[in-house]
């Protein structure tokens, strides 16, 4: 066993539709001990989960019992008299770069572009020289790691071409985490799209940008990060995603919501890496001003962990940005899966089981508010994550 042990509830009921009883939820009540990222088994089985859930995009908070069966919510229907336990979306982290987890916290300091540039920044030398067993090992434990504080997904700037892309397939797998591989180099013509560096890191935007259409894949790209001298030719291709808009202009900021392209923003990343310094950057007020839509995503693992319960707290201490909107940011990026990640009938299974009674969130006034701001792992008494 290489993860961590939790202890999950599951909820088993083999005949009873519709309206449970708590009693009833608790005769039926199976606990195991398993490890977090081994629950996706559990979508085998029909069940029925009770508690305060946050439902649909619009996270509206009901008492409800839900049903679930083959890993898809089956019905959602008020409940009363139902245990102290909340229902939650899982998360979907939509920018990381799993692969440098190698280079974790190495004690270096230097411009954006000394440390993560293409084709020669510091990172990319430390990727070059990582044997692959190793990589696949620390992308795998990156992921370990998401799933233990509740994500269920993610979209992932794969360095490395083709061969990059088949090592993330494979420290992924048999993991209830799913990955969107946005690759490079070739990686765009396997992965489920192309991950583009800054339009002024790349000779072949062009080809990728093609080579990504033409196989019907996504193509995003990093833009606005350090300045926003980047973002036109960024946009001249239309792309699915930008990743950043640090430093977008209003004029740009109206143009990417008028394109109805979402934006990733990666807070702690873009302070630790030194390109913010102020809630103006990255602009998440005036995006949400605009009507725009904004994902969150933690970037890179060589300085951040990739841990969306960190990612929220931080923005919405730093920006101010309300809690909802947060929250959404922190579960809408399951789209670029083509999934919604909120709690509807007919949509994957895909929450966390929090406890609020373990530790002091019962007192909350605001569900909403509390995931945000305070929530831990200590508190996620079992992931159901069923995105696939
Ligand atoms: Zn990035």
């Amino acid at each position: 066993m290489d993860g961590p042990v939790i202890l999950a509830v599951v909820v088993v009921d083999q005949a009873g539709r519709g309206h449970q009883s708590s009693t009833r939820f608790f005769r039926h009540a199976k606990i195991f001990s398993l490890p977090p990222y081994k629950l996706m088994e559990m979508h085998t089985t029909e069940y029925i989960i009770t508690g305060r859930a946050l439902l649909g995009e619009e996270l509206t908070e009901e008492d409800v019992c839900i049903t679930v069966a083959d890993g898809v919510i089956r019905s959602v229907e008020p409940c009363s008299g139902i245990p102290d336990r909340w229902i939650v979306p899982a998360f979907f982290n939509a920018h990381t770069h799993l692969g440098d987890t190698v280079a974790m916290d190495l004690p270096v300091q230097g411009s954006l572009a000394e440390l993560v540039k293409p084709p020669d920044g510091l990172k990319h030398r430390i990727l070059a020289a990582t044997p692959r067993t190793d990589l696949i090992r620390g992308m795998r434990s990156s992921i370990m790691t998401m799933i233990s504080t509740g994500t269920a997904g993610f979209a992932d700037f794969r360095e490395g071409g083709a061969a990059g892309v088949a090592a993330l397939r494979e420290a992924a797998a048999g993991l209830s985490c799913l990955p969107v591989i946005l690759g490079r180099e070739g990686g765009e013509q396997v992965g489920d799209g192309a991950g583009i560096s800054s339009i002024h890191d790349v000779a072949d935007a062009e080809l990728m940008v093609r080579e990504a259409r033409a196989a019907g894949r996504l193509v995003a790209f990093h833009a606005g990060e350090k300045n926003p001298d980047d973002i036109d030719g960024a946009l001249a291709f239309e792309p699915d995603l930008l990743v950043h808009c640090t430093h977008a202009t209003d004029a740009h900021l109206r143009r990417i919501v008028d394109m109805d392209i979402p934006i990733v923003v990666c807070p702690r990343s873009n302070w630790m890496l030194g390109v913010a310094a102020s809630p103006a950057h990255p602009p998440i007020a005036r995006i949400l001003e605009l009507g725009g839509q904004f994902f969150l995503g933690t970037d890179n693992v060589m300085f951040v962990q990739p841990d969306m319960l960190q990612e929220m707290a931080f923005t919405a201490t730093v920006y101010r940005a309300p809690p909802a909107e947060v929250l959404r940011a922190a579960i809408a990026g399951a789209a670029l899966a083509g999934r919604s990640g909120f709690i509807e009938k007919g949509q994957k299974s895909s929450f966390l089981v929090i406890d609020p009674v373990r530790h002091n969130l019962s007192f909350s006034r605001d569900i909403r508010a509390t995931i945000v701001k305070r929530l831990d792992s200590s508190s996620i008494e079992q992931n159901v994550l069923t995105l696939r």
